[in-house]
């Protein structure tokens, strides 16, 4: 995997799978975001997600999602679609 770093009006961006991506934080806990290729039935290419599993967005999304069972282990991590403008969205994840 080769990556490049430059820098551009005070924007750091790399190259990830031949997509250049910003380099982004995380809001909630400011760890950088990785980049990760999503499935191609999802409809998104590469995305950036916050695989901090203390991120405090992570470990409260748990409550939030709905029918959940006691023994699934599901969260929301946070990420950025980066074909979206960086609009952030809830992945759901599971946390193993
Ligand atoms: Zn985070």
């Amino acid at each position: 995997m080769i990556k490049s770093k430059y820098q551009r009006r005070n924007t750091v961006t790399y190259v990830y799978s031949g997509v250049e991506l910003e380099e982004r934080t995380c809001p909630h806990c400011n760890e950088p975001l990785s980049p990760w290729i999503a499935p191609p039935e999802s409809g998104w290419g590469v995305i950036v997600v916050c695989n901090n599993n203390k991120c405090p967005h992570y470990v409260g999304s748990d409550e939030q999602i709905l029918n959940k069972r006691d023994d699934s282990c599901l969260g929301c991590r946070y990420a950025e679609n980066p074909d979206n403008k960086y609009t952030p969205f809830n992945l759901l994840a599971w946390c193993k």
